[in-house]
């Protein structure tokens, strides 16, 4: 499922090709995906300029000129896709939106995510019980470790808990619990300051990174993209099971908390 990073690639791909464009029609191929009557749907977006892409946790958001928001959520699966005027492509697309120029925005395989419009009360009300952003200033270290200290869960899963830091999930807690060397069984509460620290500082450092070589999607966002998907081959311990740590003479195990895979090197996260 896509993280912060897949998410803020996407809105920085987004924010570059798709801001000031305007909507000229609307395709619903899948009902379950949006939240209103299709005719209301295409209502409220057709006509409308892109004036804004933003992103919470891991909902992407595109404000619209009337002020009403297209909310998504790609959940397991789910993608988006820019195609070119006239480029075909293999996939329906479970929603679609075509701009002035001839290109379409698809949002593919929305089979468990969904596009929703949304007014701002509305989007309010969806974000309410979020966490913090961890690449905002509201994410501090003080923050951090009287919250710790609050929680007698193990971190792994704490981590993927969207009330409690908003937009980290299965393979960035790995990465992040790899990053601070803490493993992903340790006890939220038992952490101790100086952990709390390094914890505090691997979080945006893996984060930063992995948005800055593109995130881990594997299809590409348009045609003759290079950068979507770069941060496949840097993932430390996410998905690499028996492979050697990069960081010690150790191997890279697979373990399961609270039913939630994790990877984590046994030699150096203690
Ligand atoms: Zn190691």
């Amino acid at each position: 499922m896509p993280e912060i990073p897949e998410m803020e690639v996407y809105k920085n791909q987004l924010s570059k090709t798709v801001i000031h464009k305007k909507v000229t029609g609307v395709i619903i191929n899948r009902e379950r995906a949006i939240n209103v009557e299709p005719a209301v749907f295409s209502e409220l977006g057709n006509d409308q300029l892109i004036v804004y892409v933003s992103r919470r946790a891991k909902h992407l958001i595109v404000t619209l000129g009337n002020g009403y928001y297209l909310v998504g959520h790609l959940m397991l699966g789910g993608r988006i896709y820019l195609a070119e005027p006239g480029e075909k492509l293999k996939t329906q697309g479970s929603v679609i939106l075509e701009f002035s120029g001839g290109e379409k925005l698809y949002f593919i395989n929305l089979r468990l995510g969904w596009l929703h419009v949304m007014n701002e009360e509305e989007m309010d009300r969806q974000f309410a019980k979020l966490g913090p952003e961890p690449l905002s200033e509201f994410f501090t270290l003080e923050w951090l470790s009287d919250n710790l200290s609050q929680k007698r869960g193990t971190i792994k899963p704490l981590l993927t808990e969207q009330g409690f830091i908003a937009g980290i999930g299965n393979c960035y807690s790995d990465e992040i619990l790899f990053g601070a060397g803490l493993r992903p069984d340790r006890k939220a509460n038992e952490i101790n300051p100086k952990e709390s620290k390094q914890l505090f500082s691997a979080i945006p450092t893996v984060l930063r990174d992995a948005i800055a070589n593109g995130g881990y999607m594997e299809k590409p966002f348009r045609l003759h993209d290079k950068l979507t998907g770069g941060h496949n081959e840097h993932l430390k311990v996410y998905d690499r099971e028996g492979q050697p740590c990069s960081r010690c003479p150790g191997i890279i195990v697979l373990t399961t908390l609270s039913g939630k895979k994790s990877f984590f090197c046994p030699s150096c996260q203690r």
